[in-house]
């Protein structure tokens, strides 16, 4: 037996008691994950499907290599080795990258600014550029005439937007639709407190073309989808993903792979984040990684699970260095290495990645050749907010009303300590929605049952949970405790 010790990534700890690593003694890593799940019971459901096999959004590595590329679950450990488990979050035979440096280079499309010279301004502008000789007169030249789509203008997306507007990226496509919302300005610091209201594009066309008015910004404000996707991305000579939910990610990865066009990869959840560049003609994608998403349940978004407001500060500004020097074709892009950093320790980690020789888009053996249903692919809509299907909903009024009869619901609350720290309804009980399994006797089957959480997400696969197991009346609070604090009690604080 080797001594081992086992990473556990921030969405599973709640399921080992906090506990970031552990150490265990195994022959094999499949034997370590099995030992870790026996020790973990909770951990099971998410680390192996209903048939045993190990879900395939859960990539396992031994040192910095994925075990797909050993002998997958086989593979033999030894003393000192360590495993990580490395999931999907919302937010992937290439070796090692060893090509020339230009191999992984976009060529900017030919925008008849070639040989337009620099003015006066635009030297003084770029002068610390220009000093460098990895940049230079064409170098600039190139950033002038890249054109970089930017997918989702939030955490991440914010930051690139800044730092590829100030590099002289000459133009900028933005794909968003939403409006600022204050609780964005946290970490979105594209957006100023006199935008909240305002749609996030117009807000940030003002701020990109004030920092560096020789950007052109080209506005998209939709929701990205299957049947916009290749009209939408097919003028850009790259993709940033800056998206927050895994239906749009998929859509990204797998637009990118058919036009062939590289898609410089981030994502955050909590304190963690990962960086890569997907590049199908050089490297692997997205899906070599995680061919398939997690169960919607298991990986909550940014809105649910918080998010460090410097955290994307960080991840955003990494994947603009990347596209930056994709555009240059200097230094070594991330194609085929993954990037993961751990905030609270203050640690990079480098992971290899290769090209699955059995992708379903990227592979000689590729069997899907256009777009599909990605929210269907997700099991969740467009939006990326898990609605379990067939779970009776209750509106605020009502619940009101019930809470004041002579024969009230039990009302739980789902959400984490924190939550409830902030303020909740007065006759509640705290169940967090990952203590509900075990704590399930706490709750009486012969009463009416009201769930409900911060907007109705976590509450809806609460209550899904407790119908499943045989609980007949179960409702989840339409919109969340925000909704009963717009309608019915306006003390209780909105986040
Ligand atoms: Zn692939």
């Amino acid at each position: 037996m080797a001594k081992v010790t086992v990473k556990v990534p921030t969405p599973l700890r709640s399921f080992t008691g906090g506990l970031a690593e552990i150490a265990l003694d195994g022959t094999t890593v499949g034997g370590l994950v099995h030992e870790l799940a026996e020790t973990h019971p909770a951990l099971k459901r998410h680390l192996y499907a209903p048939d045993g096999r190990l879900r395939s959004f859960v990539t396992v590595y031994l040192n910095d290599e994925d075990v797909r590329n050993l002998a997958r679950e086989a593979t033999p450990v030894q003393d000192g080795d360590i495993v990580s488990i490395v999931p999907a979050i919302a937010g992937g035979s290439s070796e090692r990258w060893t090509g020339r440096p230009a191999d992984g280079a976009v060529a900017p499309g030919a925008s008849g600014t070639e040989g337009v010279p620099f003015t006066p301004e635009e030297l003084r502008r770029y002068s610390r550029h220009l000093l460098l000789p990895e940049v230079g007169v064409p170098g600039q030249k190139r950033l002038r005439q890249a054109k970089v789509l930017l997918v989702g203008t939030g955490g991440l997306g914010a930051p690139a937007a800044l730092y590829l507007a100030a590099a002289g990226v000459g133009e900028l496509g933005l794909v968003d639709f939403d409006t600022v919302d204050v609780s964005n300005l946290q970490r979105q610091v594209l957006y100023s407190t006199r935008d909240v209201g305002r749609p996030k594009l117009a807000a940030a066309k003002d701020r990109l073309e004030s920092l560096n008015p020789g950007v052109h910004v080209a506005l998209h404000e939709e929701r990205l989808t299957s049947e916009n996707a290749f009209d939408v991305l097919r003028p850009y000579d790259l993709v940033v993903d800056g998206t927050d939910n895994f239906p749009t990610r998929y859509l990204v990865n797998d637009a990118c792979v058919l036009l062939g066009k590289p898609n410089v990869y981030g994502s955050i959840y909590r304190f963690e984040g990962q960086v890569s560049v997907f590049d199908a003609r050089h490297g692997p994608c997205y899906r070599c990684l995680y061919p398939e998403p997690p169960p919607p349940d298991l990986v909550p978004s940014c809105a649910e699970a918080g998010v460090l407001g410097v955290l994307p500060g960080l991840i955003g500004t990494l994947q603009a260095t990347e596209t930056v020097k994709l555009i240059l074709g200097r230094g070594e892009p991330m194609i085929g290495r993954l990037l993961l950093y751990d905030a609270l320790a203050l640690r990079f980690r480098e992971l290899r990645l290769k090209k699955n020789p059995a992708c379903v888009l990227c592979s000689a053996q590729a069997t899907q050749k256009g777009l599909i249903d990605y929210p269907a692919f997700c099991g969740v809509p467009a939006g990326g907010a898990p609605a379990p299907v067939g779970v009776p909903v209750i509106e605020p009024e009502e619940l009101a009303r019930e809470l004041a009869s002579d024969d009230p619901p039990l009302v739980v609350d789902v959400r984490e300590p924190e939550e409830w720290a902030l303020g909740h309804l007065a006759a509640a009980h705290l169940i967090p929605k990952d203590e509900l399994a075990e704590r399930v006797d706490e709750l009486t089957r012969a009463r009416e049952v009201v769930l409900y959480c911060r907007s109705g997400n976590r509450s809806g696969q609460a209550a899904r949970m407790l119908l499943d197991l045989g609980f007949a009346n179960v409702k989840s609070l339409k919109g969340g405790i925000n909704a009963w604090s717009e309608r019915i009690d306006p003390t209780l604080p909105r986040y």
